[in-house]
């Protein structure tokens, strides 16, 4: 039994096939670009954090420094406080004229350091959020990644059925081949003459082509000249082409000699 498949499903499967095959690697691609477009920003913000975190380091050492030197030479109580993550300001607006001057002098450095601070705050206030949407694009990614990635399994999969009936369908033998014997044959195989639009296939009993003989030689499932023998048909072949010339009787005459008619006794 022979499966049946229209000529252009395989067709239709390997491009389908392709196609899914090719939106799948598309979709993946795209999508993994803008995930790294999000990430360089990322990168970006803490590339910005490293700095500024260094700025603040270095207004907070200049800060210290001069609290500390202005206090020596003052002789008061140095008003900048710090251990490892609070730094604190004494202020002193009256009474003590020289803690009030070391006040108004350390000021402007501590506005500096705040000022820094601040940015570097927000600078890390950024980073969190871009952190949080990585994330979630991460998220996202991996849900879209794994919806277009069954684009390319299943593109795959149609693609692969695709060629594979493709080339049962061509394996196929055509019916009319199968019926002769797997033979296709160019001459008549009992007079030897060319297959043409007006020499046309014999014919069977329900009306089918014959594929071996024509149909001055077989017609209705059976042969005009039954009784004909190898050697009268020789015979009379060599009298309807004694006026070629020599080598092409010569090559007319091996032919009729390799006709299945006169070589089987299947047809006899
Ligand atoms: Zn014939």
């Amino acid at each position: 039994m022979s499966i049946n498949i229209p000529d252009s499903l395989p067709k239709l499967l390997v491009l389908l096939g392709i196609i899914g095959m090719a939106v799948g690697i598309y979709v993946e691609k795209e999508l993994t670009e803008n995930y790294y477009v999000k990430f360089d920003k990322y990168d970006e913000i803490q590339d910005a954090v490293t700095l500024e975190s260094y700025v603040v380091e270095l207004e907070k050492k200049n800060l210290l420094e001069r609290a500390k030197q202005l206090s020596q030479s003052l002789n008061v109580v140095n008003p900048i406080e710090t251990n490892d993550s609070i730094t604190s300001f004494i202020r002193v607006f009256s009474g003590d004229k020289k803690r009030v001057i070391l006040t108004d002098t350390l000021d402007k450095y501590w506005n500096n350091y705040l000022k820094k601070q601040k940015s570097l705050d927000i600078l890390l206030k950024r980073k969190e959020i871009q952190q949080k949407n990585i994330n979630s694009e991460e998220k996202i990614l991996d849900s879209r990644k794994e919806f277009y990635g069954n684009f390319f399994g299943i593109g795959f999969l149609l693609f692969i059925i695709g060629i594979g009936t493709w080339s049962l369908d061509n394996s196929k033998p055509s019916e009319k081949i199968v019926k002769q014997n797997d033979k296709l044959y160019k001459f008549c195989q009992s007079c030897g003459f060319k297959f043409s639009s007006i020499r046309p296939y014999g014919t069977e009993k329900d009306k089918t082509e014959n594929l071996a003989f024509c149909i001055e030689c077989y017609k209705k499932g059976k042969m005009s000249e039954p009784k004909l023998s190898k050697e009268d048909f020789i015979n009379r072949k060599k009298e309807e082409i004694k006026n070629k010339g020599w080598l092409s009787r010569k090559l007319l005459m091996a032919r009729f000699h390799s006709l299945e008619r006169w070589n089987k006794d299947d047809y006899y």
